[in-house]
């Protein structure tokens, strides 16, 4: 069996902290270094429902995409709703560890498994990490679907493909147009007009788009926008990591479980259609 040190430097290897954005908070929440690792679970969000899944499971290891702390804390009292994560995971003796955007800029990241869950072909990545040489790692992805189809197909292949989640998809642009090269970004990609705009794609996938960027995009250009759920295209990432972790698990012999949590811990839970009549559409 092996130590939470060596699984955690395993994963270090995969995501190095180094290359995480200056703002996150990346690596182990809370752990024993030296404690003994059989099970571990990746999940998107480090809420209550997946440590109490995690408790269920009897893993050791919680593996998360968002940080629980992002801009750090003076308490974990367990009336706090994050304090009351520490405390079950410690009083289980289960370790978190957090891959954020260091996870995001690798090679294969978040949206290389966004990618191939939408059964797109990678090109290369959207904004390319300067620092490497292969030109593989960056945030985002440049992709082609296998043959040319309309925004609306698109979007449709998106609902069908990415889990189930309250939001659904929504669209932006003309449904009639081509889509030959699309942009996709796991999590909230709209920092990244400027680039989805220099790469001259036909579509952006990704979340959380706001009422500005989203405006502006598609007034500069005819560019589709396919907005998903922000846990729906990390999601992805979940499978990918711990097919990673099993390979490692299987090359150093220490028979890990490892385990994809699929709890739908996005925030929205229901989404209800707008039931009025357009502004000045006759009753
Ligand atoms: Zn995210």
């Amino acid at each position: 069996m092996p130590r939470l040190s060596e699984v955690i430097a395993a994963l270090d290897a995969l995501w190095p902290p180094a290359r995480a954005e200056q703002w996150d908070a990346v690596g182990t929440v809370c752990g024993d270094p030296d404690a003994e690792v059989r099970g571990v679970l990746f999940a998107v969000d480090p809420v209550q429902q997946i440590a109490d899944e995690a408790v269920e499971l009897g893993v050791q290891l919680v593996v998360t995409h968002h940080p629980l702390y992002l801009r750090g804390t003076t308490t974990v009292a367990a009336g706090h709703f994050k304090g009351r994560v520490v405390h079950t995971l410690i009083k289980n003796d289960i370790a978190l560890h957090v891959a954020h955007t260091n996870a995001d800029s690798a090679d294969p990241g978040v949206s290389d498994a966004l990618a191939a869950a939408l059964g797109l072909k990678v090109v290369g990545p959207l904004v390319p990490d300067p620092t490497d040489p292969s030109g593989r790692r960056g945030l985002g992805r440049i992709c082609e679907p296998e043959h040319p189809e309309t925004l609306a197909a698109f979007a449709e292949r998106a609902a069908h493909r990415l889990p189930a989640t309250a939001q659904g998809i929504r669209l932006a642009g003309d449904p009639d147009a081509q889509v030959r090269t699309v942009a996709v970004s796991g999590g909230s990609g709209d920092s990244l007009f400027d680039a989805v705009r220099a790469a001259g794609v036909d579509a952006f996938l990704t979340a959380d788009l706001r009422h500005h960027p989203a405006s502006e995009a598609t007034e500069h250009s005819p560019l589709g926008l396919v907005d998903a759920a922000h846990w729906a295209t990390e999601w992805p990432w979940c499978a990918q990591a711990a097919a990673q972790l099993d390979e490692i698990s299987d090359r150093h012999g220490w028979d890990l479980r490892v385990h994809v949590s699929s709890t739908v811990t996005d925030p929205w839970s229901s989404h209800t259609a707008s039931l009025s009549s357009s502004p000045g559409a006759p009753n």
